[in-house]
C-alpha cells in the first residue's frame, strides 16, 4: 500500500493498512496468539460453550460463532474438546465465521470444511448463538483525539507522520493537555449490535484480548513486523496494526444484554482449568513436549506476561445464570 499524500483519518488509514497486511501475509509470522501457544486455550473456550449451551438450555440448533479466527486453530480445538465433553452440543451447532482476510479464510476452511463465512456480523443467520473472539477487536481501526487547550484535535496520517486538524467532535471531557484518546467505533458498533440480538434472540458472547479494565487515556497504536515493534505509520500493510482494547467503552456499548467482566486472562483460564488440562496433556508427552505445554500454560496465565494485560468479557442475553469464569 502506498502512503497517504493527503491527510488520511487514522481509523481510514488502519483499516485500509490491516486490509492490505491480512490480504498479502501470513500474520502468525508476525505474532503468535494464545491458540497458536497451547492448543489447551481452544479447548477450554469450547468447554465454556458447551457449559453456556446447558446454561441456555441447550438450543438445537444453536449458531457456534468466530469473529477473526485467524488459522482456524482456536476453533478447531474447541470443535475436539465439544465432541469429547458434549457430544449433543456438537451436533447441535452451526459453525459461522466472520472473516474479511481471502487467504485466512482459505486456511480455516482446511481445518473447518463446514463452517459458513460473513463479511461481517450484519450476515449471521437468526436465532440463538455463542460466539468466541480472541484478539479480534485489537485489529479494528481507531480515531485518536488529542487534547489542546480547551479543545480537541484529531490526528490523520500523512507521508508517514501524524498531522492534528480541529477534531468535529469532543471524544470526552476531563483531560490534561497531551491526552491522547482512543475511540475504536467498530468495536462500539459490534457491542451494541450483538448486545441487542443476544437479548433478544438468546446466547452468549466471550471476548478475549488486550487492554486495561478501565478507560484510559494514552496512545497504544502499535505495529508488530516478525515479531517486533515497528513504526505504524511507516510502511502501511507491511507490519499489522492494533490498539489496546477500551473494555469500559465496549461494555457500555453492550449494555442492552448483561456484561460480565472484564477479569484477567490468567485467573479465568486457571478458574477453567489450564493448568490441570495442561498438565494431563503434558503426562502423556515426552519430557520435552511436556515441559513447552507447561511452560506455553504459564505464558498465556503469568499476570506480567499475557495473563495480566489480556481481559476476558463476556455478553449475555439478560436473566441467563452468569457463564463460567465469571462467578
Ligand atoms: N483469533 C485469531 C486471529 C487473531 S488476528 C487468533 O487468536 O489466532 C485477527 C483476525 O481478525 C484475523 O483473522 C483477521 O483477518 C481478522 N480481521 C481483522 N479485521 C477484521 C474485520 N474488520 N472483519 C473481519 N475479520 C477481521
Amino acid at each position: 500500500m502506498e502512503r497517504p499524500d493527503k491527510p488520511e483519518r487514522l481509523d481510514r488509514f488502519m483499516a485500509q493498512a490491516n486490509a492490505a497486511y491480512y490480504a498479502n501475509h501470513d500474520p502468525f509470522r508476525d505474532f503468535t496468539t494464545a491458540p497458536e501457544i497451547s492448543q489447551v486455550f481452544g479447548e477450554i473456550l469450547g468447554l465454556w460453550a458447551a457449559i453456556v449451551w446447558e446454561q441456555m438450555g441447550r438450543p438445537a440448533p444453536v449458531l457456534l460463532a468466530e469473529l477473526g479466527p485467524g488459522r482456524g486453530t482456536l476453533m478447531r480445538d474447541a470443535r475436539r474438546a465439544i465432541g469429547q465433553a458434549m457430544p449433543d452440543f456438537a451436533a447441535a451447532l452451526r459453525l459461522h465465521l466472520v472473516e474479511t482476510s481471502p487467504r485466512l479464510r482459505a486456511a480455516q476452511a482446511a481445518l473447518l470444511p463446514d463452517a459458513v463465512w460473513h463479511d461481517d456480523i450484519a450476515t449471521l443467520p437468526p436465532g440463538p448463538m455463542i460466539l468466541l473472539a480472541n484478539e479480534f477487536l485489537d485489529a479494528l481501526p481507531i480515531r485518536q483525539f488529542v487534547r489542546r487547550g480547551a479543545g480537541w484535535m484529531e490526528r490523520f496520517v500523512m507521508e508517514g507522520r501524524f498531522i492534528e486538524a480541529a477534531a468535529t467532535e469532543a471524544p470526552g471531557s476531563v483531560a490534561a493537555e497531551g491526552d491522547v484518546i482512543e475511540i475504536n467505533e467498530p468495536a462500539r458498533a459490534i457491542a451494541a449490535t450483538l448486545a441487542a440480538r443476544l437479548a433478544n434472540q438468546g446466547g452468549a458472547a466471550l471476548f478475549l484480548d488486550y487492554g486495561p479494565a478501565r478507560s484510559a487515556a494514552g496512545d497504544s497504536l502499535q505495529a508488530l513486523r516478525t515479531a517486533r515493534p515497528a513504526d505504524p505509520l511507516a510502511d502501511p500493510g507491511a507490519a499489522d496494526l492494533t490498539a489496546h482494547v477500551d473494555f469500559q467503552a465496549f461494555a457500555a456499548h453492550a449494555a442492552a444484554a448483561q456484561v460480565h467482566g472484564p477479569v484477567q486472562q490468567g485467573p479465568f483460564l486457571a478458574g477453567l482449568g489450564l493448568f490441570q488440562r495442561s498438565g494431563r496433556l503434558a503426562r502423556t508427552q515426552d519430557a520435552t513436549r511436556a515441559s513447552q505445554m507447561m511452560h506455553a500454560a504459564q505464558r498465556l496465565a503469568e499476570p506480567d506476561r499475557m495473563g495480566g494485560l489480556f481481559k476476558a468479557l463476556a455478553v449475555c442475553q439478560p436473566g441467563q445464570p452468569v457463564p463460567p469464569g465469571f462467578e
